[in-house]
């Protein structure tokens, strides 16, 4: 499933598309998740002037030929969606192949085998919009602070490990990075949120962050056949210290790392290195 640095690396994929304007669509399914609008009678005319991603949405932001805002596009990837970028006229789509926005010399292509994927128009503010506005903070937002980070924690009684599947402290921590960043900061993900020191929280921002952006690195060389008709869907493999390694010894000290269930939800731990 794509998470928050695949579709950082998506969007920088699809930026070639940005200042370019829309010359044709096509939509070949009614609905993913919701209904897909109607792009080939909304956004033939309109320029991309930007394209933005929150947590795992991209925003596409479009305006009119005299530079007036004209709507937006607000997109998930869903559990199996992936963006692929080819010179015009692409082939022919083929299976899944669910919608193209064509820009001039370059057809963007959106395919989603599960479908659970979504593509919502707005002519308001995504961002004060749902699901925008219900978001937590940006991992890598400065406005995002390790003090507003523990203060967050404090917030729930729920464990660390769920308050960051949750998003509310910070976006952009699946179910793998919840276990590698909790790893990295030596924290147990069965601790209590609340429970955590400032200097504990401080941490574990610091690893999220670290081990988002190395994901986010790493896409970009995975991904160097985003632009080719052969690459891959675009997921890309973290290279895990403890996520899906139960049984194996810890990098850092040896022991077994241990799988335990949250929720329903795997977490992967070390039970020497993290308290
Ligand atoms: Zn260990």
């Amino acid at each position: 499933m794509p998470e928050l640095p695949e579709v950082e690396v998506t969007r920088r994929g699809l930026i070639c598309a940005v200042g370019k304007t829309v010359t044709a669509a096509a939509v070949r399914i009614p609905r993913l998740r919701d209904p897909v609008p109607d792009f080939a009678g909304l956004l033939p005319g309109l320029r991309l002037a930007s394209l933005e991603r929150r947590a795992k949405y991209l925003i596409w932001h479009f305006e009119d030929q005299q530079g007036m805002p004209a709507g937006t596009i607000v997109s998930h990837l869903g559990m199996s969606g992936f963006w692929r970028v080819w010179p015009s006229p692409a082939p022919a789509p083929r299976k899944h192949d669910h919608v193209d926005l064509v820009f001039g010399d370059v057809t963007l292509r959106l395919n989603d085998a599960r479908r659970f994927g979504s593509m919502r128009w707005t002519t308001g503010d995504p961002y004060a919009e749902k699901p925008l506005c219900d978001l937590g903070p940006e991992p890598f937002s400065e406005a995002l602070t390790p003090l507003g980070f523990w203060q967050a924690l404090q917030k729930t009684r729920r464990s660390i490990k769920e308050t960051l599947l949750a998003g509310s402290a910070v976006v952009g921590c699946g179910n793998i990075y919840c276990s590698e960043s909790l790893f990295a900061a030596g924290i147990l993900p069965t601790r209590s949120a609340s429970s955590l020191t400032k200097k504990e929280a401080a941490r574990l921002l610091t690893e999220i962050r670290r081990i988002l952006a190395e994901a986010i690195a790493s896409g970009g060389t995975t991904l160097r056949d985003f632009h080719g008709p052969d690459g891959s869907d675009g997921y890309f493999a973290l290279d895990c210290q403890v996520y899906g390694r139960e049984g194996e010894a810890c990098p850092k000290c040896g022991r077994l790392i241990v799988r335990i269930v949250q929720n329903g939800r795997s977490s992967f731990c070390c039970p020497g290195c993290q308290k």
